[in-house]
């Protein structure tokens, strides 16, 4: 087992400053696969000091010199598709097939992205006899979560590097590897020294001082709400810009006439992918009273296809859950969805049969939820489907807006302009209309609590930019 006891910081790798260390877990193995440093308030400090010394220059810098280290860092993430998802699987648990297809795959997208939009980009406009100036928002505090470890990572670091920003991130505990091998990536690309930095640490001790310093001018958060919170609060007192990416309780709402069963086996899939640690799943399927027992039927009947086992394998469709913490909650979630008198059609709070080790959770159906229970309002965040009943279009919109979140969605109708009218009612930030893919140009982020801000995309990289107007 390797121990790293660096961080990246200013060019390099520099030894740790924080004591001690965090043990990576293979979540499918319960074995230990690393252990990286546990960071502190003094290395974020140095961190931030690299990034604040180099952040005049990178800001300065010409978009020309920017693209050609972006393009660097785009064709570094393409040449390690492979490490990078063996290295995910290895330590997020996800299939390997999945992390090919996804935790590889979209960062590579989503910078390829960032390349072609900061060539077309132009920072400055004139605005009557003003001329408009995009300028870096300066240095950026990172803090990213494990469930798209690396895309998370991308979807921050990268548009903020495109708008002259300078970088520390911190990311999750849990899978700190393929962070690391990140800061590789970046560091082929040749970066001037300091533009981006990583520390890798417990978030209460190296995420909090991040959040807190007073040199880093933004802070980009993908998390818990109870975090979130709390770094919104702290941002508030010092002026401090924030973005918060905090998760969401998303419907999928079946119309009468629409495709009932592909809508409903496209559901199962989106919220089994990934273990149902995805913040945008649609954990909540809302389907017509009429049509509800038949939609019920075929959830449960495509549940039963995806069997946990082991994530190295080619043909497994569901890894375990990221830690023992987070599959004892999931269990938690499902006893508490029985107890209030839901109806358990696959699944169940049991370990899968045969795995004796991994924090696996079974892929659950929970029929007969109604909006008053826990499991129809909190983020459960495992491989769990609550399935809702509706009685007309108007309860439609009540169930699908009634909760805190509102990240992301899906309406399914017999023509689009039907759904797209039920979509413009959902109180969301996204809505996937009959099953339409995941865009990584559009905007993403949420409505009420899932959120401020928005990631990916155009409206991405102006997070990054703060602006000023020169009269003429
Ligand atoms: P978390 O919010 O604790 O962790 C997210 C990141 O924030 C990590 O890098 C962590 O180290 C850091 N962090 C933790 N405490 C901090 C602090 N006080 N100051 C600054 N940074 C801090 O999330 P978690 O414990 O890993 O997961 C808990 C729940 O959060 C999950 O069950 C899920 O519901 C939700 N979640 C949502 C998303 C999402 O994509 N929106 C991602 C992960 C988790």
């Amino acid at each position: 087992m390797e121990t790293y006891t660096d961080q990246y910081i200013g060019g390099g790798w520099r030894p740790s400053l924080g004591e001690g260390t965090i043990t990576v877990l293979n979540p499918a193995t319960e074995e230990a696969l690393a252990a990286v440093a546990a960071g502190d308030a003094a290395d974020v400090e140095s961190a931030v000091a690299a990034a604040r010394a180099a952040q005049r220059a990178w800001g300065a810098s010409s978009k020309e010199t920017r693209l050609a280290h972006l393009t660097a860092i785009r064709d570094g993430l393409a040449a390690h598709q492979e490490e990078i998802a063996a290295t995910v699987t290895a330590e997020l648990g996800a299939p390997i097939g999945f992390s090919t297809a996804v935790h590889a795959a979209l960062p590579l997208a989503v910078a390829s992205g960032y390349v072609e939009l900061l060539a077309g980009f132009e920072f400055t406009e004139r605005v009557g006899n003003s001329t408009v100036y995009r300028e870096p928002a300066g240095v950026v505090g990172a803090i990213t979560p494990w469930n798209y470890p690396l895309h998370q990572i991308v979807a921050k670091v990268v548009p903020a590097l495109a708008a002259g920003c300078t970088v520390v991130l911190k990311p999750a505990e849990d899978t700190p590897l393929v962070a690391r091998l990140f800061a590789r990536i970046v560091h082929e690309a040749g970066l001037p020294a300091g533009v981006f930095n990583l520390v890798t640490g417990i978030g209460s001790v190296a995420g909090a001082a991040l959040a807190a310093h007073p040199d880093v001018e933004l802070v980009s958060f993908t998390g818990s709400t109870a975090v979130g919170r709390a770094i919104g609060e702290q941002a508030g007192r010092g002026i401090k810009r924030v973005a918060l990416e905090l998760g969401g309780k998303s419907a999928n709402v079946v119309l009468p006439g629409a495709d009932l069963a592909r809508a409903v086996n496209v559901n199962v899939g989106n919220v089994f992918a990934n273990s149902g640690q995805t913040c945008s799943a649609w954990t909540r399927l809302l389907v017509h009273q009429d049509q509800y027992e038949e939609a019920v039927a075929i959830a449960a009947k495509a549940a039963a296809k995806y069997v946990p086992g082991d994530p190295t394998r080619p043909e497994t469709r569901l890894g375990p859950v990221v830690n023992a913490k987070q599959r004892d909650r999931v269990r938690g979630y499902i006893r508490a969805g029985l107890d209030a008198g839901a109806r358990l059609v696959a699944g169940g709070v049991d370990a899968p049969e045969g795995a004796e080790r991994g924090f696996f959770v079974r892929p659950t159906v929970l029929a007969d939820v109604t909006p008053d229970m826990t499991v129809a309002q909190e983020e459960i965040f495992g491989p769990v489907l609550c399935v809702l009943a509706y009685r007309d279009e108007d309860h439609a919109v009540e169930l699908a807006n009634g909760t805190d979140y509102g990240l992301a969605g899906g309406v399914w109708a017999a023509d689009e302009a039907t759904a797209v009218a039920f979509a413009r009612r959902m109180d969301t930030g996204q809505v996937d209309i009959n099953g339409g893919r995941f865009n990584p140009l559009a905007p993403f982020g949420g409505y009420k609590g899932s959120g401020v801000g928005r990631e990916l995309g155009r409206h991405g990289l102006e997070e990054f930019l703060r602006t000023k107007s020169l009269q003429f």
